[in-house]
This record gives structure tokens, C-alpha cells and sequence, in this order.
């Protein structure tokens, strides 16, 4: 694991660390570095690690796409579900959260690079859930995510960074949140100069994923 980088990040960045295609053991390695932050993004894998290793004391994160059938398990699992995408997903989420007494720490994730394939709010849906956040007794907005074009020049995000900055300010007037999660290994340096409070890194600690790990 690469840790170098880390002591030249800014103090009040938050490091959360992507163990997905990464074995169980990483996570431990992980809680040993004093990094407090995990995030996966798959509910299954997700399980099946926390099975073997326990939470460590970590915070956990789901990043991906989350399935509504997937709900119970992943309102069982994770801190943080960083990827509501949908207000369809925010209901069933607000359902199974209730059901469990808890109140279930979300981000919103807009999809501001308007790429069919990948998932989050447009600006116009995401308007829509912001209204019916205080129908969601069980949900908390701590805040945004964004993922940004894979871009060979990360010069090229700046300006999604810039605009999901706006929005998160704009939110701000409204509900105390404090996360932007926005910038991976490849644009983690342009999202912290554009306002990011959270970097989610995998290959910049890890190296390389390996698909052929799979739970
Ligand atoms: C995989 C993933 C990351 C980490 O990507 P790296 O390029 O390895 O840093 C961050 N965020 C999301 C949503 C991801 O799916």
C-alpha cells in the first residue's frame, strides 16, 4: 500500500480508501495505515468482507450503483451510501432505515457529465429529491457525489468539479451538510483545488484492481 502521497494531502481532506477487487485483508491494512474510511461498491463483496474482517472500526462507504433489492443488506452494512441516485431508491432506503430504527447517512450523486451510461442525478432530478428530503424522516443528506469523465488531462474535469461545488453551496443554505465527495486517483488534485471535502482513492494506494477477485 502507498501511503507516501498521503502526508502532503491537505489536513482537512477527508481519505477514503476504494477496496473494491481488493482482498479482505486490505481493509485491516487499511484501519493498521489510520486511514478511518473504506468504501465498495458492491453490496455482495461488500458482505462477504465484513464477514471475514469485521468493520476494523472503519467508516463504510458503498460507491456503486445500489439495486433497490439490495437495500436491506446494504442499510445493514454501510455509514454511508454515497451513490442515491434515484428518489425511487431514496423511498425504499427511508423504508428499510425506519424499519431498523436507524437514520441512514446519504449523499446524493449527480450526474453532471450527462453520460447515459453512468448513474446520478441530472440536475432537474435532483432538484426533485432535494424537495422531498423532509418527506425522508430516516435519511440524512451529509452532501454530493460526483465521478467525473475519465479523461486523459484532468484539466478537462474542472469545470464539473466547479459546477458541483455551486450545487453543494446551493444545498448548503438548506440542510448542514458538509461532505463533496468528488475526485479519484486520476483528478483528486483539480476536485481539492475546486472545493472537494472527500477523495475516494483506490488505484493511488492500491495499485492496479484485480478483477479476478470476486465474491
Ligand atoms: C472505483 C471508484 C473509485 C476509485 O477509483 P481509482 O481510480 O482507483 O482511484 C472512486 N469512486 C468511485 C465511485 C469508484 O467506483
Amino acid at each position: 500500500m502507498n501511503t507516501e502521497f498521503i502526508s502532503a494531502l491537505p489536513a482537512d481532506i477527508v481519505l477514503v480508501a476504494v477496496t473494491k477487487n481488493h482482498t479482505s485483508d486490505t481493509i485491516a491494512e487499511v484501519a493498521r495505515a489510520g486511514i478511518g474510511h473504506i468504501a465498495e461498491n458492491r453490496v455482495q463483496e461488500a458482505k462477504h468482507k465484513l464477514e471475514e474482517v469485521g468493520k476494523c472500526g472503519l467508516t463504510w462507504h458503498l460507491i456503486g450503483h445500489l439495486q433497490t433489492n439490495k437495500v436491506r443488506a446494504a442499510v445493514g452494512i454501510f455509514d454511508v451510501i454515497e451513490s442515491v441516485d434515484s428518489i425511487r431508491l431514496m423511498k425504499v432506503l427511508n423504508e428499510e432505515a425506519a424499519r431498523i430504527n436507524k437514520v441512514q447517512d446519504i449523499l446524493l450523486q449527480l450526474n453532471l457529465t450527462q453520460e447515459p451510461q453512468k448513474t446520478g442525478f441530472s440536475e432537474e432530478d435532483y432538484r426533485e429529491a432535494v424537495a422531498l428530503l423532509p418527506e425522508f424522516a430516516n435519511l440524512r443528506v451529509c452532501g454530493l457525489m460526483v465521478i467525473a469523465k475519465d479523461v486523459d488531462d484532468p484539466e478537462q474535469t474542472r469545470p464539473v468539479f466547479r459546477r458541483a461545488k455551486e450545487i453543494f453551496l446551493q444545498l448548503q443554505r438548506m440542510y448542514p451538510v458538509e461532505v463533496l465527495s468528488m475526485g479519484m486517483t486520476n483528478d483528486y488534485r483539480v476536485a481539492i483545488e475546486e472545493g472537494s471535502t472527500e477523495i475516494r482513492l483506490g488505484r493511488a494506494l492500491f495499485g492496479e484492481r484485480d478483477y479476478s477477485i470476486k465474491y
